[in-house]
């Protein structure tokens, strides 16, 4: 039976289904359980977007591990990334000595990761990795940023659904789709 919002009226587009995104999300998780067996593992993830990816991604790992939250506003709502970064909230555990994986649910010009891998990086964790859902690779700006893990590479269109908003909204469709124009155009 489908879910009471898929296909949703405001979508154009399923670029995700939430199938392939139930596989992948396993997928990494089984590699991550791999790479970090025996290591003291601190998942790290950017609130809200990315809740729904660190909670599937939590359990498709299958070694001990510890979550935390930061909160930062990387774009006014809508869609520009204005390249000002603010955290709202700090991680409430220490990193030092740590094995970090900070989960993003979406690296687009890069500025954000950047910016975040050089605050964790200064508490001296004993290794820093990114672990992403989506990939904008074609928009990067910051050309250096390691990723390490990468869910699916997608073209330059503006996404929302499985955490992602626009204006707040959306981030609670199961899937990652796209908007229809004249949703986007209004104000
Ligand atoms: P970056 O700093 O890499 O340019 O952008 C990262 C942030 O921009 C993401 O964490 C997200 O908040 C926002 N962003 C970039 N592309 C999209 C998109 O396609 N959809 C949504 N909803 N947000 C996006």
């Amino acid at each position: 039976m489908a879910a009471a919002h898929e296909p949703h009226p405001h979508i154009k587009e399923v670029l995700i289904s939430r199938e392939q995104l139930d596989v992948r999300i396993r997928e990494l998780g089984a590699q991550i359980s791999e790479d970090y067996r025996g290591k003291d593992l601190l998942l790290v993830s950017v609130l809200k977007g990315a809740i729904y990816f660190m909670a599937d991604l939590s359990r498709a790992i299958t070694i001990p591990l510890s979550l935390d939250f930061m909160a930062i506003s990387s774009y006014a709502g809508g869609k520009q990334n204005t390249g000002v970064v603010r955290l709202l909230k700090d991680l409430d555990e220490h990193i030092t000595g740590r094995h970090v994986l900070l989960a993003e649910d979406i690296i687009d010009t890069g500025l954000t990761a950047s910016y975040l891998l050089r605050i964790l990086r200064a508490r001296g964790p004993e290794s820093l990795r990114i672990c992403t859902l989506l990939d904008k690779t074609v928009r990067r700006i910051v050309d250096d940023l390691p990723i390490d893990y990468r869910g699916f590479i997608i073209p330059d269109v503006f996404v929302v659904g499985y955490g992602l908003d626009f204006r707040q909204i959306y981030r609670n469709l199961p899937f990652i789709g796209v908007l229809k124009d004249e949703v986007m155009e209004a104000t």
